[in-house]
């Protein structure tokens, strides 16, 4: 059995099970889907993509808490027993997985990008080492279950075709022992995993001031600011907008690479965006390598032409 294990029905579930789907043909299992979460959650839409939901919902489980999550999941992995266990990169799946881990005495691969499985079982579980310049493929052949958590937006969400069977676990209640101290709102330019558009920024851009082209551009086409990792240590921009490795993964329908080298890391985070824009003075920067429309050109200039044709149309 593979099992896909969130706290919520997103799109980074869907993503999964997709991927579960793939790989469960492959091997010929069964795909179960394990849902910790608060009593509000709804699984008719998304229980035709697992042969099996399980559902663990609880009124105190709205927020996510470790302790009280982690022994109940426990519980139904070692009644399930999948042999593949996989969640989303999300704070979620990042808190969680390492200590039900430790907890199983088995491994984890943290952040994967790409998943398989060959005929033995054995999920190969890929993702970028090295400081991203190598692609590492890794197996875990002698502990189960196989544990990896996968950045979002690695793979597409596939069309539905499982038994869609669900059961209800009752919950262990346990205290909480953590303390809500106060709710933090995330700038909704940062959003960047969400944006269908993504305007990111290089140092190519020169000076912070200049980047206010790019937020521009981003305002008029409903899309969101990205950046790399040059830009954030220079502090243009928070830790929030960054695309690569040590980033967000991002894959909207347009990406927009403004003043970006390409290094490996960066590529890391907008690959597998659909359309990729790159705009760079040095014709053989790397980023023309993942790039379908490349300009060799002036960063600046190129963004506030593109501004000033959509003001320009808006206006007409
Ligand atoms: C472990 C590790 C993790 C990392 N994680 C990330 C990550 O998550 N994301 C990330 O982005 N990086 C990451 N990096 C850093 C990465 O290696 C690069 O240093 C960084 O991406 C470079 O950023 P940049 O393209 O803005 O700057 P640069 O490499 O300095 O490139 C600037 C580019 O702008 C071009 N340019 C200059 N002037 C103009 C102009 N007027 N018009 C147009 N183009 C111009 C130049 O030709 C050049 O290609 C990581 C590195 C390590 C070691």
């Amino acid at each position: 059995m593979i099992g896909v294990v969130n706290n919520q029905i997103d799109k980074n579930t869907l993503e999964l099970l997709g991927k579960a789907n793939q790989m469960a043909v492959k091997i010929q299992t069964q795909v179960c889907l394990f849902i910790i979460g608060s009593k509000e959650l709804k699984v008719d839409h998304v229980k035709d993509y697992a042969d099996l939901t399980v559902l663990m919902l609880s009124e105190n489980f709205g927020r996510f808490s470790l302790y009280p999550f982690l022994i109940n999941l426990e519980k139904a992995i070692l009644k399930y027993r999948p042999s593949i266990l996989l969640s989303p990169a999300t704070t979620f799946g990042r808190t969680i997985m390492p200590a039900l881990a430790a907890r199983l005495r088995t491994g984890l691969t943290a952040d994967c990008t790409d998943l398989d499985v060959d005929d033995k079982g054995n999920l190969l579980q890929t993702r970028p080492a090295i400081g991203g310049n190598v692609m590492a493929t890794i197996i875990t052949p002698n502990h189960r279950p196989q544990m990896a958590t996968v950045r979002p937006r690695s793979f597409s969400v596939q069309p539905e075709k499982r038994e869609g069977r669900v059961r209800i676990e009752e919950i262990t209640e346990l205290e909480d022992s953590c303390e809500l101290i106060k709710i933090e709102k995330r700038e909704p330019s940062a959003q960047i995993d969400q944006a269908q558009i993504v305007v990111s920024v290089g140092k190519g851009l020169r000076r912070k001031e200049n980047t206010q082209i790019a937020e521009k551009l981003a305002q008029l086409v409903s899309g969101a600011v990205g950046a790399t990792r040059s830009v954030v240590d220079a502090k243009w921009f928070s830790h929030d907008h960054q695309v690569g490795l040590s980033g967000k993964t991002v894959k909207p329908k347009v990406y927009i690479a403004a003043g970006i080298s390409g290094a490996v890391q960066h590529i890391a985070g907008m690959q597998t965006s659909e359309i990729v824009i790159a705009i760079n003075k040095d014709r053989y920067a790397p980023i023309f390598k993942v790039a379908d429309i490349g300009l060799v050109a002036d960063a600046y200039s190129t963004l506030e032409q593109i501004v000033k044709i959509l003001e320009d149309e808006s206006d007409a």
